[in-house]
């Protein structure tokens, strides 16, 4: 029998599948509760997930930085209150560096598949160069947007010019003095057209639907409050808060469907276009006919500017083909282009697994979620023990930084982690009554909230359920998550028989909780 106390040098605690924001941030927690048998696995050839593998021109995050950080590591570096992608990438490498996480990862490692051996209580982990992994556990923290979604347009082989996906941006594609087209006019292109607009020598904006746009309050920050943070970290701590607790107060207009949340928010965003832009025509073009929060707000203060620049079109005939020269729209206007921008988002997952994983009785995850992903408090699921999602099914942030989401889990996943080392347990799998009564309580919140309004968007699932996003406060959820409660989960012993958790198991997860609070 597999000794579980002591374990043999090839047997990982821990298998990380991604060193993006959530997964780095695993690695850092685990070395800090003094785990270090553990590996991280990424495809990619550097930390840093999304931040590292977009790098089209504007791209940053519209969340501030002071909240799109990580609360134990507060960075007086930031340039501006709301960083571009060069920054947060400069960030996540400066994190993985000072808490020596770079040690624990290996590069260039894709995960292929994953097997549980119930009899040995061991996850064998398989690599796409023929490579066998064995480890306790397994979290995956792959993120939602690795896979740029292509929109595929009739006729779109025939183009002769360049095609850039803004996911995957191919920085040998010359802009300058050329007649571009962006299609798309989400949370992306909001940053991209504005960024190579005065490059161009046009740009045609290819918009299906109008956003909801608040303006983005960026500012610089000075050398001098630079300084001022390096030495006075609370103040940093302190702005987080503020941020913190004003997304949160703030959600309700974000995630609720009902009008007395709408009015004041639509009010705002519409005064906010007016006074941007005067001619009434573009301004019915930019006018959305959703309700505010039903697709993504955006944050920007140059989309409006840029598309009344003399030499920016904004399109709303529909793509009918594209052309060997452009694109022709359904009215028969042929756009003759040089480069066509997909700005067209990305494949988020809804059903299947985010790496393919056999469980309990070789039963397939892919299987198990085929009709929609599902997992108790977006975390873990029953038929697969020993196995914990980060920013899993329905706990994408709808109003704030996906740290404070990702942050939380950890704290959960390190607390069953500990356990099971502590009780020497072949597996820790969440009761299926559980995850279910989960799962109703979302899909039943998720009736109220604006998502479910009737447009469409990546939130939905195509049979137009959310199991994306968490359909409450970030604050409520960290509360919901902050003990790992082993009566919630099967324990199997040593000996593969299903053990009691004890008053100390209790006692010993809720010191945890305490002492991460
Ligand atoms: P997106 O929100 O899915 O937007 C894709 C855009 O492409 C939409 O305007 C969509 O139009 C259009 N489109 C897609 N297929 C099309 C087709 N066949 N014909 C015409 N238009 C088509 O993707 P995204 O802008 O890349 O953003 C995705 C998510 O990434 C965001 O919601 C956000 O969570 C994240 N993101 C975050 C930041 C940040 O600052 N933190 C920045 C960028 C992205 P419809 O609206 O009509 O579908």
């Amino acid at each position: 029998m597999a000794n579980l106390n002591k374990e043999p040098q090839n047997i990982l605690e821990v298998a990380i599948v991604g060193a993006g924001v959530s997964g780095l941030g695993m690695g850092i927690q685990l070395l800090k509760a003094g785990e270090t048998n553990f590996k991280i696995f990424d495809k990619g050839h550097d930390v840093g997930g999304t931040w590292r593998d977009n790098t089209y021109p504007g791209c940053g995050c519209d969340v501030k930085s002071s909240l799109y950080s990580y609360s134990f590591e507060p960075w007086a570096e930031w340039s501006n209150s709301y960083a571009k992608q060069g920054e947060i990438y400069k960030y996540l490498r400066h994190c993985a560096s000072k808490y020596g996480v770079y040690p624990y990862i290996q590069f260039n490692t894709s995960i292929t598949g994953s097997v549980f051996d119930e009899r040995a209580g061991l996850w064998n982990i398989t690599t796409a160069d023929g490579k066998t992994i064995q480890a306790r556990n397994v979290v995956t923290a792959v993120g939602p947007f690795s896979a740029p979604k292509v929109a595929e347009f009739k006729g779109a082989e025939k183009f002769k010019g360049k095609t850039v996906h803004t996911a995957a941006w191919d920085h040998s594609v010359e802009l300058e003095g050329k007649r571009v087209g962006l299609i798309g006019t989400g949370a992306t292109a909001v940053q991209v057209g504005p960024a190579i607009a005065d490059k161009v020598k046009n740009l045609v904006v290819f918009q299906r639907t109008a956003n909801w746009i608040m303006p983005r309050p960026d500012r610089n920050i000075e050398e001098a409050e630079k300084a001022l943070n390096r030495k006075t970290p609370l103040n940093m701590k302190m702005n987080r808060l503020g941020v913190y607790w004003f997304n949160e107060l703030t959600a309700p207009f974000l995630i609720l469907k009902y009008d007395m949340f709408k009015a004041q928010p639509e009010k705002m965003a519409s005064s906010y276009l007016a006074r941007k832009v005067k001619d009434p025509e573009l301004r019915k073009k930019l006018t959305p006919t959703f309700k505010f929060g039903c697709k993504r707000v955006l944050v920007s203060s140059d989309w409006y500017p840029t598309m009344q620049k003399e030499h920016v079109h904004l399109e709303t005939s529909a793509i009918d083909c594209i052309t060997e020269k452009g694109i022709r729209t359904a009215d028969g206007v042929e756009h003759e282009l040089d480069v066509i921008i997909y700005a067209t988002g990305y494949e988020v997952r809804h059903t299947g697994s985010p790496i393919d994983a056999k469980g309990i009785g070789g039963a397939s995850l892919n299987e198990k979620w085929k009709n929609g992903s599902e997992a108790y408090q977006g975390i873990s699921t029953a038929g697969f023990p020993n196995l914990y999602f980060l920013v899993g099914p329905f706990t994408g942030p709808g109003h704030t930084s996906v740290i404070a989401y990702a942050e939380a889990q950890i704290g959960y996943v390190i607390q069953a982690i500990k356990l099971r080392q502590k009780r020497k347990l072949k597996a820790i799998e969440v009761k299926p009554e559980v995850e279910q009564k989960f799962v109703n309580s979302m899909d039943f919140r998720s009736e109220h909230t604006v998502w479910k309004s009737g447009c469409a968007s990546w939130y939905l699932s195509p049979n137009g359920r959310n199991n994306t996003l968490y359909p409450g406060l970030n604050a409520e959820y960290r509360m919901r998550i902050a003990r790992f409660n082993p009566a919630e989960y099967v324990l199997t012993g040593a000996n593969g028989k299903t053990v009691k958790p004890k008053v100390s198991d209790h006692i010993s997860t809720g010191l945890m909780a305490l002492k991460a609070a």
